[in-house]
């Protein structure tokens, strides 16, 4: 049971994907209420980029008469100061540095950070109000354009996809639920916001290395046997690796600093690759597509409960670049009752302040 239980469920943007990647997932993370322990890499990264890129716009929000980009800035990275894998820090500072400056002359006024909302879902048949689910999510930002009066709304996101213009990221997004149910939720708010604007933060690729040690102006290769090599004429140091013939390039691991000259470098030379923002329309015709395709998934959901049925998707568990989270559960390999990997609650959707 979960506390949804005697009002109507909230359908998120989380467990609509859920529900529409594999149906075991959805009655495992939100009928049964499970959730894996560890936090994946990519995951953290994106949680954390969305407590400074929050701290950074809460900064904002304070101050709009005297906007201050530096004090924002260093709210931002605060937010992120706790994280404990220095590498991970320091992509996440990297990242947000470039962004406060980026953006730094953008023209809003902030109305609203972290704004969370619940819409009626309605049968787009009939205008009629679910009896069994409400929409529910948060606002990232939300936003008035000050030239113009418009308001809008801002949704954060961090990738590893080409967000380069013209990409199928793009493309995709006309596609996209949660914005079109976003319009919804920030209409439910009392905004009529006129668009969403996307805000995309290419995740850097680059990963911590290794430096190899030099000496006397040359790299250090040794032998089998630790002795320093030299070249075939033995007038130089020699200053590759080669492992068949048993000599080894001496290295040291990468400093956070030195990670971050080279990340610092790298969103430099091209900035369109790590920070991209695009304003995303809907027109009535593509609301209602979205608001169909929402209710069918409500009502797929309700079918399956109905049936006691919950089929596994096996092409689903590795669509996310990873296994699922219950990979090893499906796979016969672990039990949900394994509390060192599993922990179940009663609040489905801890992303929302109060589950209701
Ligand atoms: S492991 Fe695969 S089948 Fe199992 S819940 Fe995840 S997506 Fe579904």
């Amino acid at each position: 049971m979960t506390t949804e239980s005697k009002d109507l469920q909230l359908l998120t943007q989380s467990r609509l994907g859920a529900a529409r990647a594999c149906q075991r997932l959805h009655h495992i993370k939100y009928e049964l209420g499970y959730s894996a322990i560890v936090e994946l890499g990519a995951r953290r990264f994106g949680t954390l980029m969305h407590k400074g890129l929050e701290a950074l716009w809460r900064a904002r929000q304070a101050g709009t008469e005297t906007y201050n980009p530096e004090g924002a800035l260093d709210a931002a990275l605060a937010a992120v100061a706790e994280e404990a894998d220095p590498f991970e820090r320091v992509k996440a500072e990297v990242l947000l540095t470039a962004y406060a400056s980026r953006w730094s002359d953008d023209q809003y006024e902030v109305l609203g950070v972290e704004v969370q909302f619940e819409a009626e879902l309605r049968n787009p048949s009939t205008g009629a109000a679910s009896r069994t689910w409400k929409l529910a999510g948060k606002l990232d930002v939300i936003l008035r354009e000050l030239a113009t009066g418009r308001v809008v709304f801002m949704e954060h996101k961090t990738s590893s996809e080409d967000i380069t213009p013209g990409s199928h990221y793009w493309r995709r997004l006309r596609m996209d639920t949660q914005v079109s149910v976003y319009f919804e939720g920030s209409r439910s708010l009392g905004f009529d916001a006129e668009a969403c604007v996307y805000d995309v933060l290419g995740k850097p690729q680059i990963r911590p290395s290794s430096i190899p040690l030099v000496e006397d102006g040359a790299k250090v290769v040794i032998d089998a046997n630790g002795a320093r090599v030299r070249t075939k004429d033995g007038k130089k140091w020699r200053e590759t690796g080669d492992a068949a013939a048993g000599y080894f390039l001496q290295t040291r691991p990468e400093t956070p600093e030195e990670y971050r000259a080279r990340l610092v470098e790298a969103v430099a030379a091209e900035p369109e690759r790590y920070l991209a923002r695009g304003e995303v329309v809907r027109l009535d015709s593509e609301m209602s597509d979205a608001l169909q395709d929402v209710w069918d998934t409500g009502k797929q959901i309700q079918e399956a409960k109905v049936a006691k049925r919950a089929p596994r998707n096996p092409s689903a568990c590795m669509q996310w670049n990873r296994a699922c989270d219950f990979f090893e559960v499906c796979s016969g390999a672990a039990s949900l009752d394994d509390a060192s990997q599993f922990t179940r609650s009663d609040n489905v959707h801890p992303e929302l302040a109060k589950a209701s």
